[in-house]
């Protein structure tokens, strides 16, 4: 099979599929992610919301969309900062999009638990794409969503380029192989061994931006380079630690890097325009982390250390701050939002 066909399997067969396990993400699942290490990341983009929100003109109803939301911890700590921004609470109405049940339920657990500190909490609907929110002017949010959606990769093999599939190998046991040829258009390498990577869920998500008539911004954040490159990034991660992503299909977190050329170059031919990428450590650093953080540090003494910690590692080059990228996508008629103009 395709290799977005097996990383679909992985992600949504009915019984072993990785959407079931609810323990994925945080120190004693598979992976941590941005708003897991520091409350700081989810509030800078609650309070970036709250300015874009004011950009598009104040609007009584703002749909507030988040794809792939987690444990929902991005979306409260969002909330929670945007308090701080008078009447953008009232207007807020919560639409998040997921496909796993027991991150469902999580996410139900985070913003409606009495003691999440959110105050008033708009009303929260879930959907299982975009394309079911409600019309209106919107900001989309999407912290590693993208790198979860399947990719097709092609492979380019002697004299043509040719579809990377998984096949029994020897043994009885999963291993990649050459599939069918396939046309590909002129400008990529030829160089023997070099994979394109196509992700269609990308098509899919600019193409349901375009088609909204409201005012609109996505902030799309991801890991994966800003300049083309053509290798294999298909990686598995159980545990904390790098798996082989073809051994026990459906129990490691599948994902691939995030094309942000590609990604750019598509959002415009869609008709959007585009801002970015740049990197997480300059996303962050121009709203302000720094002084946040040691605000905070100030305000918690006790927890002065760990919160410096996981700014740096949101930050550093050796951690998220270089690898990550933020790009923003918005309806053309508007202004750039923050920290990318
Ligand atoms: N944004 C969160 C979680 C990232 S993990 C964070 O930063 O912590 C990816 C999330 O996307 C999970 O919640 C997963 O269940 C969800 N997801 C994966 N594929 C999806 C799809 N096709 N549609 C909606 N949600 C999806």
């Amino acid at each position: 099979m395709r290799v977005d066909q097996f990383m679909e399997a992985c992600h949504a067969h009915p019984l072993y599929g990785y959407r079931h396990k609810a323990r994925s993400i945080g120190a004693g699942g598979d992976f941590i992610t941005a708003p897991e290490i520091s409350q700081v990341f989810g509030e800078l983009i609650g309070l970036w919301s709250a300015v874009v929100w004011e950009t598009i003109g104040r609007p009584a109803l703002l749909r507030l969309v988040e794809l792939g939301p987690g444990r929902g911890t991005l979306m409260r700590d969002a909330l929670r900062a945007g308090k701080a921004m008078a009447g953008f609470l009232s207007a807020v109405s919560v639409h998040l999009v997921e496909i796993s049940e027991p991150m469902r339920r999580l996410q139900c657990a985070a913003l409606l638990r009495s003691d999440a500190g959110v105050g008033h909490v708009p009303a929260v609907t879930w959907h299982e794409s975009l394309r079911e929110v409600p019309e209106g002017p919107a900001i989309v949010v999407a912290n590693e969503f993208l790198d979860a959606l399947p990719i097709r990769q092609l492979v380019h093999d002697g004299p043509s380029w040719r579809e990377r599939v998984v096949a029994l190998g020897p043994g009885g046991r999963l291993a990649f192989a050459a599939g069918g040829t396939i046309e590909l258009q002129s400008d990529l390498p030829t160089r023997q061994g070099a994979i394109v990577e196509r992700r269609a869920g990308e098509d899919e998500l600019l193409a349901a931006l375009a088609a909204r008539t409201a005012p609109h911004v996505a902030l799309l954040i991801d890991y994966g380079p800003a300049e083309p490159s053509f290798g294999d990034t298909l990686q598995a991660v159980r545990g904390h630690a790098y798996v082989d992503p073809l051994a026990e299909p459906g129990s490691a977190d599948l994902t691939s890097h995030v094309q942000f050329s590609a990604l750019a170059q598509k959002a415009r031919a869609a008709g959007l325009a585009v801002e970015g990428p740049v990197t997480q450590a300059e996303f962050l650093g121009r709203l302000g982390i720094v002084e946040r953080t040691a605000r905070l540090m100030a305000l918690n003494p006790s927890r002065a250390a760990d919160l410096e910690a996981a700014t740096q590692r949101l930050m550093s080059p050796g951690g998220m701050g270089q690898l990550f990228k933020a790009l923003a996508v918005r309806s053309p008629t508007l202004p750039a939002p923050p920290a990318f103009g």
